[in-house]
Order: structure tokens, then sequence, then C-alpha cells
């Protein structure tokens, strides 16, 4: 049951700022893109200037596969703004990402069939483009 677009256009888009811009341009190439520390070697999302484990700003972006699995979720019933009164019910979803260990991305759900959401189910990314500069992660339910 995909919705297209998942969720309106209407609804406030994500800032494009200089600290996720590498990812903004990544999604719009349909690649999901992480940061890692250079330093550490830790990952991290959302992009953000300093490593949160050993404070150093050097990182670098790497790409990854986009699979991973639902760590948690939830189903929006209720708008949360008056742009998502037409989308409701919605998935949120909290993904952790199979190839960057500890990043977590915060994003939809946008397929999952009646009692088929739970904690574990394998995803995989798609992207939907809401605007020119921006195109947004989504997940759907990866099937085998
Ligand atoms: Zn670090």
């Amino acid at each position: 049951m995909t919705r297209t677009p998942y969720l309106p256009p209407t609804m406030p888009l994500p800032a494009v700022t200089e600290d996720t811009r590498p990812f903004w341009e990544a999604c719009r190439r349909r690649e999901l893109v992480v940061q890692r520390c250079t330093r550490c070697a830790s990952f991290r999302h959302p992009p953000a200037p300093l490593c949160w484990r050993c404070r150093s700003f050097a990182h670098e972006w790497v790409a990854v596969s986009g699979r991973g699995r639902v760590f948690t979720h939830a189903v929006v019933h209720r708008a949360p703004l008056p742009a998502l009164e037409a989308a409701v019910p919605f998935t949120v979803v909290v993904v952790a990402l199979d190839d960057a260990p500890g990043v977590r991305i915060v994003s939809n759900l946008v397929d999952a069939g009646p009692g088929e959401l739970r904690v574990d189910l394998p995803v995989e990314v798609v992207f939907e483009e809401m605007s020119p500069e921006v195109t947004v992660p989504r997940f759907r339910v990866r099937r085998a």
C-alpha cells in the first residue's frame, strides 16, 4: 500500500544546512551516506560537525547499503501538523543500519502490511523526491 508521495509535499521539509548538505546531495543521487569520524572511526547520524565520541571535527562521508532493521516503530494516527492530516495513519520507524554500527535513522516505512510491522523487521531504503532540493530516504520491507 505504498502511497506516492508517502507524506504530502506540503509538509515542512528538512532544512539543508552546511553540515547536512552532503547527506541531502547524496539522497538526490539515490545514495544513502553517513558520516564517519576519521579519528576514531565512529559512524554518526544525523550529520553533525563534531564526533560525539572523541570530539574530533575530522570526518568523511561513507556510502552505506541502505539495508537495516527496524529498531523501534510507531503508527501516527493524529496528525501533529495540519499539513499531515490527509496522511494519517502513517508509520514512523527508527532503522538501525546493517553496515554502520550505532547509526539509527528516523524515517517512515512505506509498505508494511497489516500486522507486519515489528522490531527487527528487515528493511531497505527507498528515496522520495519532495522538492527539487530535498529527496528523503524512507524504508520499505526487504522481501526475500
Ligand atoms: Zn571520533
